[in-house]
């Protein structure tokens, strides 16, 4: 059902958009629509596409059609491209397919096999181009930048167990070193600017599979790009800061054997989440707030429930080290002096629940919301030394700075003499600017 709507919608969009498609090309692309049980029905929008992830097929093109059909594969992707520079759809785009061996980048990407081989120089010009316009139709319909931080490849799609580590949780190397980048974007970024729009259509002659050409020796590493967003992620002994990503763990393979219905995700012992759609994450693409907890060691856990009271529970053990609340204030100085109603500015490095203001330890002014601005009336304070405290609390109470700011207050035109140092009031400034005329 979620795939004919899918392809429903997306047709009812070419037929909207061909009519300022440009009539210059007697060949159009067309795109045979097929099916494919290995996906996730959803329900992506603009909003929730992102990417686009190229693969090899790392055998011919029909075959490889018919193993990505077959429900053992567990694997699927978006699309496959022929080396004679045809196209099949398997899975509709609003859809998840499993291709990236990585759940947010399933999520969130659009998949797209070549037949080709990591080993081989077997990609095409026929290839090349075929995709290319497919790519350049899917940046616009989908809002997906056309850079190399959106379109990547396997070899990048970073290993959601090991940080640091690429091509998905089984470290796949496709398309390889014989994939052209430099030329591909190129091709993409011309279509971009020349639309080829595509048609997609239910019957089409598909060509044998061309020649393959041999094996070649690969001596050249397959380096990721270094613009791809790390984010951290919840593992066994991980590091974690910010918004961290956390996914159960549960492959389609558990799932369809298990018959997963819920996931319950749990910190220091509470459950604080619960997903019932797999592939199940915490928060799905926002990730766990590890702000929410004190910086060090902590223990997460996920709850599995399946059919036939199939119960599982996974302990994951991290460490959280976020940055330390800090506070910066404008409008008074460490040993400055002050004077009249004093507005202090104050900035925080996160969101906190609030901002309050001490003299000599008692409460004078708080803020909860910002621009944070806390206010005291010198006036009423005796002439002299006090002691300022700007006390911050995290949005989670678990992070809290306070800041010490030892002050003078000096409201008299003329100072105590157990004062008699060389204080500057701003009142004192101006007086001085206003007998020392520079320009005079
Ligand atoms: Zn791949």
């Amino acid at each position: 059902m979620g795939s004919f709507r899918g392809q429903l919608a997306l047709a009812a969009v070419v037929v909207s958009a061909a009519v300022g498609a440009s009539a210059a090309w007697a060949s159009p692309l067309r795109v045979l629509i097929k099916d494919s049980p290995n996906k996730t029905q959803s329900n992506r929008t603009r909003a929730t596409i992102n990417g686009i992830v190229i693969h090899d097929t790392e055998g011919r093109f029909i075959g490889s059609v018919r193993v990505l059909q077959r429900a053992w594969t567990r694997g699927s992707a978006h699309f496959v491209v022929s080396r004679r520079g045809q196209i099949v759809q398997l899975v509709p785009v609003t859809d998840v397919a499993w291709h990236a061996g990585n759940a947010w980048w399933n999520l969130h990407s659009i998949g797209i096999e070549h037949e080709g081989w990591v080993g081989r120089r077997a990609y095409t010009e026929k290839e090349y181009r075929a995709s290319a316009q497919l790519v350049a139709y899917l940046a616009h319909r989908w809002s997906i930048p056309l850079d190399r931080g959106h379109v990547i490849g396997h070899a990048e799609v970073p290993n959601p167990y090991r940080p640091g580590f690429f091509g998905g949780a089984s470290g796949h190397s496709d398309p390889g070193p014989y994939w052209k980048w430099a030329h591909y974007m190129q091709l993409v970024r011309y279509y971009a600017a020349h639309p080829v729009l595509p048609k997609f259509v239910k019957r089409m002659t598909v060509l044998p599979d061309a020649p393959v050409p041999h094996a070649q020796l690969v001596t050249r590493a397959v380096v990721p790009v270094r613009h791809v967003v790390r984010r951290s992620t919840v593992d066994r002994n991980a590091t974690v800061h910010g918004k961290a990503l956390w996914w159960s763990g549960v492959t389609a393979a558990t799932q369809w054997r298990r018959h997963i219905w819920k996931v319950d995700f749990l910190v220091d012992g509470k459950t604080i989440y619960t997903d019932h759609t797999w592939p199940y994450s915490f928060h799905r693409t926002i990730g766990w707030d590890s702000s929410s907890v004190g910086n060090g060691r902590h223990m997460l856990a996920v709850r599995t429930y399946g059919a036939h009271h199939y119960r599982t529970r996974k302990s994951v053990p991290v460490r959280v080290a976020n940055p330390p609340l800090r506070v910066r204030i404008t409008g008074a100085v460490s040993g400055g002096a002050v004077d009249g109603l004093l507005n202090i500015g104050a900035r925080t490095n996160e969101p906190v629940e609030r901002l309050a203001l001490y003299v000599d330890g008692k409460p004078v002014s708080r803020d909860a919301s910002p621009p944070y601005r806390l206010l005291w009336d010198t006036r009423t304070a005796v002439e002299g030394a006090h002691t300022m405290l700007v006390y911050a609390r995290g949005k989670h109470g678990t992070h809290r700075a306070a800041l010490t700011v030892p002050v003078v207050v000096a409201n008299a035109p003329t100072f105590p003499p157990a004062l008699a140092r060389n204080w500057l009031t701003r009142r004192g400034l101006g007086d001085m600017l206003g007998r020392f005329d520079p320009e005079q």
